[in-house]
C-alpha cells in the first residue's frame, strides 16, 4: 500500500519514496526549553509520532531513524536565567525532562535521536564558514549574516513574495544588513549574556542562530538530504525557508524531499500560544484528564486541519475511548496476533487520515460488540494492533476502567480506610464508606487477598 503524504514544498499529495527503504529518515524541530509547553506545542511532536509508527510498521522498526532536537540556547532562555537567576543548563535540563514526561504522557514514543543545540556548536560554525566562502553569508556588525540575494530560489517553500518576506522576517541582527531579508547565522555576544551562552568562532565570541541549529542538527545526525522535514505551519517561513537555504546553499543538494507541516491548534479560534495568553499548558491538562484522552482529541482532526481545543472535545474523546476499552474488557480472552487492519491502515497512507482511522477503530468495537465468544480473539487482536499503530489502548482495560492515576489513587486511599475501619471493628464507618464508593459507581470486592475495586 502506497504512502501518500502532502508536501509543502510541491503542494501536492506525493507517494512517499524513501531516498533507502532500509534507513528512512524524519527530523522534526522541537522546542525552545525555558518553560512549560501548552498543549498546541504538542500537536506536532503527536502528529508525526504516527507518521513514525507508520513508517515503522512498514519499512521495520530498525529502518526508521528519527530525529528531534532540543533547543537548549536562545534569546527566551537566557531571558529566563536572568529572571530567575537560575543556570542556563539547570532551566533547560528541567524544562527538558517536563517536555519528555509530558510526551510520554501522551503516548509519545521517543525519537531515535535527541540532538541538543549545544552538543552541535563545531557543526554550525562550520556551516557557516562554508556559506561565508562560497559568498552566501557576510560577517557584519553583530555577527554573521545570510545573504539572500545570494540565492536565487529563496522562498520556493513558503512561495512568498519579496515584501511579504521583509515584513514576516524575525528582525534579528538589523545592523549592516546589505539586504532586508539577511538573516543572522551567528550572533555576536552582548556583554550581558552570560558565559554558558557563548562559543568562540572565527567571527568572535557569540552563538547561533536557531535556524542554522536545525541545519546543523540534522546533518549531523541524519545526513546532509533527508527524506522528511517537519513541524508547525508557522515554521515555514523563516524557519525552514531559511534551513533549506543554509543546507542547501552549503552542500549543493536539496535538505529534505518531504516538507509536512501541521496545523495550528486554537482556543475559541484564535492561535494557542504564549504572546497571546491563551495557553493550556500540558502540564496541568495532565492533572484533569487522562493522556490518552488528550492525544485521542489530537488526533481527531487531520494533522493538517485547524483544531479548535475545548472541553467538549476532551469529552466526547474520553466517551469514545470508554466505548473503545469497554469494547476490549468484554472480549475477555487472549487476543490474536494480527496486523493492523488494511482499513486503519489505508487512512493513515492517506496522509495520516486520523479521522477516518479512528472512524475504523470505533466500526470495529461496534462490530466487536455484537460478536460471538469464538470470534474475540481475532477481533480484539485487530483492535490492538490498530491501537498500537495509532498510540490507542495500550493500558490494561481493568486499569483503565478504574479511572486516572490520580483518581485511582484517592479510591485506593478509600479503600484502605475502609479496612482500617473493618479492622478497628468500626463497621458504620467502613459501609459509609463502601456506600460513598458505590455511589459513584465503584465496587469493591473483599477476597482472600485483600480488596480491590473496580467501575461497575
Ligand atoms: P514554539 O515553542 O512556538 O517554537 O513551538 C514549538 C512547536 O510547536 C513548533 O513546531 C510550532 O509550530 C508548534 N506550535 C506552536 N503553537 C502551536 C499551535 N497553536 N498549534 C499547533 N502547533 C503549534
Ligand atoms: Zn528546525
Amino acid at each position: 500500500m502506497d504512502l501518500r503524504l502532502h508536501n509543502t514544498l510541491t503542494r501536492e499529495k506525493q507517494v512517499f519514496s524513501p531516498q533507502n527503504p532500509q534507513r528512512v529518515t524524519m527530523y522534526v524541530c522541537g522546542p525552545t526549553v525555558y518553560s512549560y509547553a501548552h498543549i498546541g506545542n504538542a500537536r506536532p511532536p503527536v502528529a508525526f509520532d504516527v507518521l513514525f509508527r507508520l513508517l515503522r510498521a512498514k519499512y521495520g522498526e530498525s529502518h526508521v531513524l528519527y530525529a528531534s532536537n532540543i533547543t537548549d540556547v536562545d534569546d527566551k532562555i537566557i531571558a529566563a536565567a536572568a529572571e530567575t537567576g537560575r543556570p542556563v543548563g539547570e532551566i533547560t535540563a528541567l524544562y527538558e525532562r517536563i517536555y519528555n514526561e509530558d510526551l510520554a504522557a501522551l503516548g509519545v514514543i521517543e525519537p531515535n535521536l535527541r540532538p541538543h543545540a549545544t552538543e552541535h556548536i563545531g557543526g554550525m560554525i562550520e556551516i557557516i564558514q562554508t556559506l561565508v566562502d562560497k559568498g552566501h553569508a557576510y560577517p557584519a556588525k553583530d555577527g554573521v549574516l545570510f545573504d539572500v540575494p545570494s540565492m536565487a530560489d529563496y522562498g520556493k517553500l513558503s512561495g512568498r513574495n519579496r515584501d511579504d518576506m521583509i515584513a514576516g522576517a524575525r528582525v534579528e541582527v538589523d545592523a549592516g544588513k546589505k539586504d532586508p531579508a539577511d538573516f543572522a547565522l551567528w550572533k555576536a555576544a552582548k556583554p550581558s549574556e552570560p558565559k554558558e551562552a557563548r562559543w568562540d568562532s572565527p567571527w568572535g565570541e557569540g552563538r547561533p542562530g536557531w535556524h542554522i541549529e536545525c541545519s546543523a542538527m540534522a546533518k549531523a545526525v541524519l545526513g546532509e538530504t533527508i527524506d522528511i522535514h517537519a513541524g508547525g505551519l508557522d515554521l515555514i517561513f523563516p524557519h525552514h525557508e531559511n534551513e533549506i537555504a543554509q543546507s542547501e546553499c552549503a552542500h549543493g543538494k536539496p535538505m529534505a524531499n518531504y516538507w509536512l507541516h501541521n496545523g495550528f491548534l486554537s482556543m475559541d479560534s484564535e492561535k494557542m500560544s504564549k504572546s497571546l495568553g491563551n495557553v493550556k499548558l500540558i502540564n496541568d491538562l495532565l492533572k484533569h484528564y487522562d493522556g490518552e484522552t488528550m492525544r485521542f482529541a489530537l488526533m481527531s482532526a487531520h494533522y493538517r486541519q485547524p483544531l479548535d481545543w475545548t472541553e467538549a472535545l476532551l469529552n466526547q474523546s474520553k466517551a469514545t475511548l470508554d466505548r473503545l476499552y469497554n469494547a476490549l474488557r468484554r472480549m475477555d480472552v487472549e487476543a490474536d496476533d494480527v496486523d493492523a487492519p488494511k482499513g486503519v491502515m489505508a487512512a493513515l497512507c492517506d496522509d495520516l487520515n486520523t479521522p477516518l482511522a479512528l472512524a475504523e477503530l470505533s466500526a470495529l468495537a461496534t462490530e466487536a460488540n455484537k460478536a460471538e465468544a469464538p470470534e474475540w480473539p481475532k477481533l480484539k487482536g485487530r483492535m490492538l494492533a490498530a491501537g498500537r499503530l495509532l498510540g490507542l489502548l495500550q493500558q490494561d482495560p481493568e486499569a483503565y476502567a478504574r479511572g486516572d492515576a490520580g483518581d485511582a489513587k484517592r479510591i485506593d486511599a478509600l479503600v484502605q480506610q475502609r479496612i482500617d475501619a473493618r479492622k478497628a471493628k468500626d463497621f458504620a464507618a467502613a459501609d459509609q464508606i463502601r456506600k460513598a464508593l458505590a455511589d459513584e459507581g465503584i465496587e469493591i470486592m473483599d477476597g482472600p487477598q485483600g480488596s480491590t475495586w473496580r467501575r461497575v
